[in-house]
């Protein structure tokens, strides 16, 4: 007997940024006030007329030319009939047949090895408003309603919750990247659908749809635990009914919401108030996603798949690191230095202060003032500080005296090598060879060593010796 096997495919809707909204010239944004972005058209007022929104059309092209995705530069919008309260128009301005982009591929490391994910098309849609529930009464909010939303729909041929999870934050990722979405699913920039099966072997069972999963945590146990209740079905002789799912929160479960409709019940026709589009002549450059950009800061500076991770999901600390490299030579001893007061330190200054406010400039000369034992590690972290306070980096220098035990050691070991013949003068009794090597450590750091402290270990370095 063949093994039970899973198949998965995945519905995700993301906003898209835009100025506007996808047929009307309201702001696309979040607003506190219910239903200050509205106008007759995303009201769905009689006579109201919809206007494409150009930038949420190239948008989802570069979206399809990053992943690969054959692009219909010549398309058209349909209407897709149904019937909700926070859906005005009672249809929902869609596309169907001729999707913006077909195919594509979401390319990523599933434990540490290269993955992907097959695209079966993207399109561009409305969203709808939103219902706010209460005990007698719903109220409506159509500030969202006929915000631009991208569908990306794959291929059926995810097998785990596992790779539905790495597939599903890989998104979110190349989303951010490209400057498509903040794809936030707390926000309800991304929802998730899953689509669910357990046949034997290649064959594919009965499809069930589980809805409303709003964040990562969520797909990954809806998967899980539909898997599980498909297999028990089966395997005690019983069938698994072809329906759509919630996910309730609490209990951790699936539950019935209702049977499936099938595509013909939307009702599909072209949008008559909008004419077929040709963007045939545009261009678009295709970007990097950051799977490639992982691959290539791994080969770049010899960092592994873990700590590119950690770059790569804080945008910025990716760009300053390599803006920091601009100006330092890429050795391994560099390369860690900065990896790691970026990772520890900046990480937990830019956490308190909400921006990185160090210039790379100035990182790079403390990373250069500390290889050279100018400063040590406690001065380093210190001057961090400093400049996130607002302190400017020539000043804090100035000011810093050296008063760091291991620093003042360095520097009078320094002092004692290039001054063989005060050390020898020294130890033949003359008292004024200490002065002078004192004077030289103070000469080297520009006054700025402390006297008391570099007397003290001076006076016992030279003793031992
Ligand atoms: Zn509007
Ligand atoms: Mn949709």
């Amino acid at each position: 007997m063949e093994e039970l096997k899973p198949k998965i495919g995945l519905e995700i809707h993301t906003e898209v940024k835009t100025k506007s909204k996808m047929f009307c010239s309201c702001p696309n944004k979040e607003a506190d006030t219910p239903n200050i972005y509205i106008c007759p058209v995303c009201t769905a007022q009689p006579g109201a007329l919809p206007v494409i929104n150009k930038e949420a059309v190239i948008k989802t092209i570069k979206l399809g030319i990053a992943l690969d995705g054959k692009i219909n530069f010549k398309s058209y919008f349909v209407r897709k009939n149904y019937f909700y309260p926070d859906l005005p128009k009672n249809y929902q301005i869609s596309q169907y047949e001729l999707p913006l982009v077909e195919g594509g591929v979401v390319k990523f490391f599933l434990e540490d090895k290269e993955f992907f994910v097959k695209l079966r098309r993207i399109h561009l849609e409305e969203d709808a408003g939103k219902m706010i529930h209460f005990e007698n009464f719903s109220l409506v909010d159509f500030n969202r309603a006929g915000a631009p939303l991208i569908e990306i729909v794959t291929e059926p041929t995810i097998s785990s919750s596992l790779e539905a999870y790495e597939f599903a934050k890989e998104l979110i990722l190349i989303l951010r990247y490209l400057d498509i979405s903040l794809a936030n699913p707390e926000k309800g920039q991304i929802r998730f659908e899953a689509n669910i099966s357990v046949g034997y072997g290649e064959k594919l069972g009965t499809r069930v749809e589980v809805k409303n999963l709003n964040s990562l945590r969520a797909l990954k146990e809806a998967i899980d635990y539909e898997i599980e209740r498909q297999k028990k079905l089966i395997l005690s002789g019983s069938f698994v009914a072809q329906e759509t799912r919630g996910w309730d929160e609490n209990k951790r479960e699936t539950f019935i919401q209702r049977s499936k409709e099938e595509a013909h019940d939307y009702r599909y026709f072209p949008e008559p108030d909008l004419v077929p589009f040709d963007l045939s002549n545009i261009k678009i450059e295709k970007e990097k996603v950051p799977f490639e950009i992982r691959k290539e800061i791994m080969e770049n500076y010899g960092l592994n798949l873990k700590e590119v991770d950690i770059l790569i999901w804080q945008r910025w600390a990716l760009v300053f690191f390599e803006d920091v490299f601009k100006i330092l030579e890429k050795n391994k001893e560099n390369i860690k230095i900065v990896f790691n007061y970026l990772t520890t330190d900046i990480f937990g200054l830019v956490e308190k202060y909400k921006e990185n406010k160090i210039k790379p400039e100035d990182f790079a000369k403390l990373v250069n003032l500390l290889k050279e034992n100018k400063i040590s590690s406690r001065i380093f972290k210190d001057a961090l500080l400093k400049i996130f306070e607002g302190e400017i980096l020539k000043n804090i220098l100035k000011e810093k005296k050296i008063d760091d035990v291991d620093t003042i050691r360095s520097i009078i070991k320094e002092v004692l090598k290039e001054n063989e013949n005060a050390v020898l003068d020294f130890k033949n009794g003359k008292e004024n060879a200490f002065e002078f090597l004192i004077g030289q450590c103070m000469r080297k750091t520009s006054g700025k060593i402390d006297p008391e402290i570099t007397r003290k270990i001076l006076k016992e370095t030279l003793t031992n010796l």
